[in-house]
């Protein structure tokens, strides 16, 4: 059958808040991605969102596969999450001292991470750039390996050949350039870059400069270069790579009680010596977190030398809002199994879909977290992430828009599936799928 085509949404109103915006605010928005730069049009202005959809400021209605980037796993306006944060609002909204919630958080995150000591930040941005001035602190060593195209927040030292940002190539020794202005040649100079996935240059690297390496940080599962799994191999060498003292630090702001409620670690038997978590411990407000054993943690003030510090760290309306979340997760033993089955379906139905339109594409998953790369792949770097087809991403990302399915508005980012992402969702995205798929070969 032919597919319909969408009508085109009405969105006056969000045309005109991003005019206003624009007058105000650097390209109308507070976060790059949000401002639809990669895809064209004018992003939505959201009004509110409940269980899997998002309601615009013109009235329409979306189908959300964003979750805000990941922390919404139980789906918008939670009931459970909703009364905490209204709760602990009641009995005042800051403290600057320490309260309960904190320390019931810190329980609750140790034991269902299998770390000993957690301190919570304000964003995942915090949690890594924290984490590394406690490596450096604890080794005495100042340089550090990222992987070319994993995303770890916007630190001076981090936005080195990060995620979608500026590419440019490391040499030899892994010195590379920075990918954003602002940052000096010398910031990005502490900071070694090598290929993900590559356990022989990684070995390498590790062989010629360990010795002066603090920490390895890593995106256990990639989601900003889009999705890409890590090889067994990769793992074993990512583990070797700490045999010389270097520290392990893995970034789960995004896989953190996403793929389990022990994240990416507990998924790939890792043993990192830090981990660095965001999004879901917050439970939609802004928390950020990093943790691992108490002989490392204890270098953080006031305990130990490294300083660090936040005005509103353990604010106790974040601190209900993840309480809140991470025990829903927990009290429900049957939810990842229910993201993962549903994510595969959408899988399926993608690939198929994709295929009887003779589209190319290349789906990446694992548990609630997928990609659709535009091209025949297999993808697992950044580099080759980067072969993607970015125009017809965008035109099949404009088809599902105007079919009301909000998917993440850049060929290298992973959407999220939900809690609320039920089967009506999956045959409404689908549809539309379809829909989008062809009209890229008419
Ligand atoms: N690390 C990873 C893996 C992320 O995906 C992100 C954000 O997307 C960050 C760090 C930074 O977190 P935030 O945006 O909360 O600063």
């Amino acid at each position: 059958t032919a597919p319909t085509q969408a009508a085109p949404p009405i969105t006056t109103v969000s045309q005109e808040l991003f005019a206003r915006a624009r007058q105000v605010t650097p390209g109308g928005v507070n976060s790059p991605v949000r401002a639809f730069k990669s895809v064209g049009g004018t992003p939505r202005f959201i009004a509110s969102a409940d269980g899997a959809y998002l309601t615009d400021a013109d009235g329409n209605t979306l189908l959300d596969y964003i979750g805000s980037w990941g922390p919404m796993i139980l789906g918008h306006n939670h009931a459970g999450v909703r009364e905490a944060i209204l709760e602990a609002a009641v009995h005042g909204t800051s403290f600057g001292a320490p309260g309960w919630r904190e320390v019931a958080l810190a329980e609750l995150v140790t034991r269902l991470t299998g770390t000993q000591k957690v301190r919570f930040v304000s964003s995942g941005t915090e949690a890594t750039m924290s984490a590394l001035r406690l490596a450096r602190g604890f080794t005495g060593r100042k340089y550090i390996l990222k992987f070319r195209g994993n995303y770890h927040g916007h630190a001076d030292g981090l936005l080195v050949e990060a995620g979608s940002g500026l590419m440019t190539n490391a040499d030899d020794l892994g010195q590379a350039a920075p990918s954003s202005a602002g940052v000096p040649p010398e910031y990005a100079g502490l900071t070694l870059v090598t290929e993900y996935n590559d356990p022989a240059a990684l070995d390498a690297l590790m062989a010629a400069r360990g010795h002066e390496i603090a920490a390895v940080i890593f995106e256990p599962v990639v989601g900003n270069a889009g999705v890409l799994l890590p090889t067994p191999e990769f793992v074993a060498a990512l583990h070797r790579s700490r045999e010389g003292g270097t520290l392990l630090i893995a970034d789960e702001v995004m896989t953190g009680f996403r793929l389990a409620l022990g994240g990416a670690t507990e998924l790939l038997h890792l043993t990192p010596d830090l981990i660095c978590w965001g999004k879901i411990i917050g439970g939609g407000l802004p928390v950020g977190a990093y943790g691992g054993r108490a002989e490392v943690m204890e270098y953080v003030s006031p305990q130990g030398p490294v300083y660090q510090a936040g005005t509103l760290s353990g604010n106790p309306l974040a601190m209900a809002a993840g309480l809140a979340t991470l025990t829903a997760l927990e009290s429900d033993p049957g939810l990842y199994g229910r993201l993962e089955s549903y994510t595969e379906r959408l899988a399926q139905g993608l690939a198929q879909a994709a295929a009887d339109a003779g589209v190319t594409v290349c789906i990446n998953r694992v548990g609630s977290m997928l990609t659709v790369f535009f091209q025949a792949g297999p993808v697992a770097s950044y580099t080759d992430a980067a072969r993607s087809d970015t125009a017809a991403f965008a035109a099949w990302f404009q088809g599902m828009l105007a079919r009301g399915v909000y998917w993440a508005p850049s060929q290298f980012e992973s959407i999220f599936v939900g809690a609320a992402h039920n089967d009506a969702e999956l045959n409404a995205t689908l549809s539309a799928a379809r829909a989008s798929f062809q009209e890229l070969k008419e």
